[in-house]
């Protein structure tokens, strides 16, 4: 038998190689498709999609549900976005938190758990980021996706060399025009990035929304993080939340530069009625300075470089050897949303969200006894 040359062995095996790989892998990217399961609670009331409010966004990856939590009292309403950044998985916790436990007794609560939904359905390249994280809750382990920063490429492609926000001229780096917190108030027929934005900034204008919260997390050496972001508009609201909030958690107020475009607090603030506020939360797997990113330290937040940091002085918030917590950064942003219902006065009348876990109790019980047990 005429022997195989070496050269066409060697290319052979490679390209077999290859082919295992390109499985291997397109099989682990379709895993992040699959949507983890949210159990809505005994205050859900009802369910859109955002397709309802930018009918161009219908049958796309950007499509995302809306849970309306009505108490059947009249008064002021508050929409809580979670997920506008996939890799800040605190404030999607939370946002999911409030739909499986929350039964307000005045107002309306609104929830966007998933803001931007094609995000979640890829990781930010050269991260190493895990892809699921687990919560324990009182009946078993729960799983979610730790996804992107931006929308998925696969669903908006190609980026332009110069991202153009469209409403103010802006320019910044083409790396943003995926970012759905540089893309609002949006455009109807824009990006997919931009539709999404339009879609909520209409859900505000057609609901007359009171009160916007956008829930984030940054690098713990950010300078703004532990902290509410305002538009002018909500400046007092969220003062005189502060007071209250300043009694159990390090937190600050900073006012939305009145300059930097695209983002919630400033423009859903300039584009509609509605008080829009922003919170950060303190997330190591997002900063420079961490180890691995396994998914065991996207719950629990310890890592022994933030530490050492911390202990260098090189870090904006205090930085524990046991980490900073999933349970820690979602008491911070369920108790905060909280203090702002209960210190709104305005016009719109009240919003309570009815029997609510302090910030010490969802510390001591962990946010997996404030999340539905798996079906
Ligand atoms: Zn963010």
């Amino acid at each position: 038998m005429k022997k195989i040359p070496r050269h066409i062995l060697t290319a052979s095996l490679l390209c077999v190689f290859v082919a295992v790989m390109v499985v291997v892998l397109g099989i682990s990217f379709r895993s992040m498709k699959e949507a983890e399961p949210i159990y809505p609670g005994p205050g859900v009331t009802g369910q859109e999609m955002l397709s309802k409010y930018c009918p161009n966004l219908k049958g796309t990856a950007g499509d995302t549900e809306i849970y309306i939590l009505d108490s059947g009292v009249p008064g002021a309403s508050m929409l809580v976005l979670g997920g506008t950044h996939p890799n800040e998985p605190s404030g999607f916790i939370s946002a999911i938190s409030l739909i499986e436990t929350v039964k307000p007794v005045s107002g309306i609560l609104y929830v966007i758990p998933r803001a931007n939904a094609s995000a979640f359905t890829c990781n930010d390249p050269q991260e190493g980021s895990p892809q699921r994280f687990t919560i324990q809750t009182a009946g078993g382990e729960r799983w979610f996706r730790f996804g992107s920063r931006a929308t998925n490429p696969i669903d908006q492609w190609p980026d332009s060399e110069v991202y153009v926000h469209a409403s103010s001229g802006q320019t910044l780096s083409g790396s943003e025009i995926r970012n759905l917190n540089r893309a609002y108030p949006g455009r109807e027929d824009g990006t997919l990035t931009e539709r999404v934005a339009y879609g909520i900034t209409q859900f505000i204008k057609q609901h007359n929304v009171t009160i916007t919260v956008d829930l984030h997390e940054a690098s713990p050496e950010y300078t703004t993080v532990n902290a509410i972001v305002a538009h002018e508009d909500a400046m007092d609201l969220a003062t005189l939340s502060l007071w209250e909030l300043e009694d159990v958690m390090k937190i600050s107020v900073e006012a939305s530069p009145k300059n930097l475009h695209g983002l919630t607090h400033r423009e859903l603030g300039d584009y509609t009625d509605t008080l829009a506020l922003l919170m950060e939360t303190a997330n190591a797997s997002q900063g420079r300075l961490h180890g691995t990113v396994s998914a065991e330290m996207v719950v629990s937040g310890q890592d022994k470089f933030y530490y050492r940091a911390g202990q260098y002085g090189a870090l904006t918030v205090d930085y524990p050897e046991t980490g900073i917590g999933m349970s820690e950064r979602c008491a911070r942003h369920i108790s905060a949303l909280n203090e702002f219902c209960k210190s709104y006065d305005g016009p719109a009348g009240t919003i309570d969200l009815g029997e609510m876990p302090s910030y010490k109790e969802i510390i001591t019980n962990g946010i997996g006894a404030y999340l539905a047990s798996p079906k």
